[in-house]
């Protein structure tokens, strides 16, 4: 069985692993860590729960400690990119977590709080920086942190951050960085825009997929409750009061339904809390650390605000309403049967959403329980032009899980999409000379294999 040290990484780099009680890889990890510490540009077809977060942090944590230059004032040596602030502030909490043996500097830098701090930790200059879009543009406009410096970039959740509108200032992002550089791209899904980007700004990138997205972890229970003629709200409280629930997440196509599910639950005697777009940083915070202490039972989620959420022991995802957009359904019930636990989801189906169904399940087969009748005479009400495209499963076929292959500019030549040569010129956009003479110089610095640790902090 491969183990962590088996895969180049640096003891002190394991001693923290194993102290997180981590014995063996998962797939992506034994796929992923070898290749990029190998420099290879790398795209990873993996949702929350597979491990990839320290499939790319270990090899950035390991390239740093063998590295022997500190970053320079306002740079930072790695930029990891995220849609959302929780995803942001969890990726950090990994860093710290796996690098805590290591003399490493790390920083957070995400809207929603004041940016005084933040301006000051990225003065001193940074080895990795973790942040959202929006605010590092920010940052990057008023020079409190310039990107010339960065050998490495990941982009996380990039299917989520094309749901949210990032793509343009990812690109702009991308522009600003060295031509001569590391680059991993992660999403559950690979939409034609992320393929896109994919194709724009990598390098020869090693493409590796695992738990393939049309197929939910065999682990979770999945149930159908038909809620025609029913109070939804009313069949929530039953359930949590009656199912062996540890922690509940409870998921509401909208902002307002999720305050209102949330509402409910509280004035039925249980301790709930909703988690949307719309409520300020602070709050979310001080919802997700009630939640994950367990003084509250229940989280009542959107999609955007939910997923990428990593909390343990989620025993039950419960869906109020069906997702329009068929892989959101995997991506919910993804965050129950965690870490090898097993786990169940509910879905409530009215018989308005019978044709919601009908996608997941020609997506993840039949799911068994009660199901509305479709009402007769009348049709049932059709989303499927409302449906985007792009996250639709196309083909249907299930990925194999850690696979590795080549996609090379030369592959995608083949297919029609690309020409010889092309994307190296487009990953020269907006470097300049002296950027790549910086470049050439850095990565002399950086290539340094030598095993000394003055990066070990103990
Ligand atoms: P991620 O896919 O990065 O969101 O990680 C999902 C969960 O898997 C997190 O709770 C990690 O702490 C956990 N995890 C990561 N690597 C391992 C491993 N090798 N063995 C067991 N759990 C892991």
């Amino acid at each position: 069985m491969t183990n962590f040290t088996d895969l180049g990484l640096d003891e002190a780099i394991v001693r923290a692993v194993s102290d997180a009680g981590y014995s063996a890889p998962t797939p992506i990890q034994k796929a992923g860590i070898p290749v990029l510490l190998d420099g290879h540009d790398v795209i990873g077809i993996a949702q929350t729960g597979t491990g990839k977060t320290a499939a790319f942090v270990l090899p950035l944590l390991h390239k740093i400690l063998m590295s022997h230059t500190r970053p320079e004032a306002n740079s930072c040596g790695a930029l990891i990119l995220a849609p959302t602030r929780e995803l942001a502030a969890q990726i950090h909490d990994n860093i710290r977590l796996y690098g805590k043996y290591l003399n490493v500097t790390s920083s957070l830098v995400v809207g929603g709080v004041k940016p005084h701090k933040q301006i000051k930790a990225l003065a001193r200059g940074l080895d990795i920086l973790v942040a959202t879009p929006g605010r590092l543009e920010d940052h990057e406009s008023t020079g409190a942190v310039r990107l010339d410096q960065t050998s490495a970039v990941v982009l996380d959740e990039a299917d989520q951050m094309l749901d949210m509108g990032f793509i343009p200032a990812i690109r702009r992002i991308l522009g600003k960085l060295p031509s001569k550089r590391q680059t991993i791209l992660l999403s559950a899904t690979m939409p034609k825009q992320i393929r896109g980007l994919a194709h724009d700004f990598l390098y020869k990138p090693r493409e590796i997929a695992v738990t393939p997205v049309s197929k939910p972890i065999e682990k979770i229970e999945q149930r159908l409750m038909s809620s025609a003629g029913q109070n939804k709200r009313q069949m929530l409280v039953d359930i949590l009061n009656n199912e062996p629930i540890e922690r509940a997440i409870v998921f509401s196509r909208t902002k307002h339904g999720a305050n209102k599910i949330a509402q409910h639950l509280e004035k039925s005697g249980l301790t709930a809390a909703a988690i949307h777009g719309n409520k300020s940083q602070g709050q979310r915070v001080k919802a997700l650390a009630a939640f994950k202490d367990g003084s509250i039972k229940t989280l009542v989620a959107t999609d955007i605000a939910a997923r990428g959420i990593d909390i343990d022991d989620v025993s039950h995802v419960i869906n109020i309403d069906l997702p329009e957009v068929p892989e959101v359904y995997v991506h919910r019930i993804g965050r129950t049967a965690r870490a090898g636990k097993s786990g169940v989801a509910i879905s409530f189906c009215s018989e308005t959403e019978l044709d919601l169904l009908k996608a997941i399940e020609k997506l993840v087969g039949r799911i068994g329980g009660t199901r509305p009748e479709p009402v007769k005479g009348t049709e049932t009400v059709s989303t499927s032009k409302k449906r985007p495209n792009r996250n639709r499963n196309r083909g249907g076929g299930a990925r194999t899980a850690s696979t590795q292959t080549d996609a090379t500019p030369q592959n995608a030549e083949k297919k029609g999409n690309a020409k010889p040569g092309q994307r190296t010129k487009r990953r020269n956009t907006g470097s300049s000379p002296r950027r790549a003479a910086n470049n050439n110089a850095q990565s002399g610095r950086r290539n340094t294999n030598s095993s000394s640790s003055n990066r070990r902090s103990a």
